[in-house]
């Protein structure tokens, strides 16, 4: 099986566990945040509804929270405004609202980059995707479903030489057997 796939599944698996716990945490709460990241120069705005998730990679610099362009030995995280909400939407919308009243400064940083990396461009199109799925779930659901179905009945020849079907692939890059014959190759 294709590293990339093996990728995609995890990445895929990583989205409905978070998306599982932001339910949760919509129920337990009901509040969100939007949030400011800003160095000496510049700024960047999100929102979050785990604050405590977010403060803690914040803590630890971890940039999947924003503001990648920023100076990260040099920066302040503030909270700007606590966000009741029902629907994770109300919070991104509210987010926005921020992003439009700076959208004319330069030096906000919540627009598309002008100059960016192969790799940048690559973490902007998984971060679009996520998005993506997280905004249109009814969408995202049924072309999972379609995809499923137009797998079913289908083999795929594994790595390890098994010819697995293509429903069953995950399972079985998990079994000993498949391990096995991927060490012996
Ligand atoms: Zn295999």
């Amino acid at each position: 099986m294709p590293f990339k796939d093996i990728e995609k599944r995890r990445e895929n698996s990583r989205i409905n566990g978070k998306k599982r716990r932001d339910k949760r945490l919509a129920e337990e709460g009901k509040k969100g945040y939007v949030y400011k990241l800003s160095d000496d120069t510049n700024y960047y705005y999100g929102s979050t509804i785990n604050i405590k998730e977010r403060m803690n990679k914040y803590k630890y610099g971890k940039k999947d929270c924003g503001g990648h362009d920023l100076d990260w030995s040099n920066i302040k995280f503030e909270i700007v405004e606590e966000v009741p909400y029902t629907e994770r939407n109300e919070v991104r919308q509210k987010e926005q609202s921020y992003i439009n009243l700076h959208k004319d400064d330069e030096k906000c940083l919540n627009k598309m980059r002008a100059f960016s990396t192969k790799e940048q461009q690559k973490k902007d199109r998984v971060k679009y995707n996520i998005q993506w799925r997280l905004d249109n779930p009814e969408k995202y659901e049924a072309q999972k479903k379609k995809a499923i179905a137009s797998q079913v009945g289908v083999s795929v020849l594994c790595d390890c030489g098994c010819k697995v079907s293509k429903t069953h692939i995950s399972r079985h890059i998990k079994t000993q057997k498949h391990i096995n014959k991927i060490n012996n190759k």
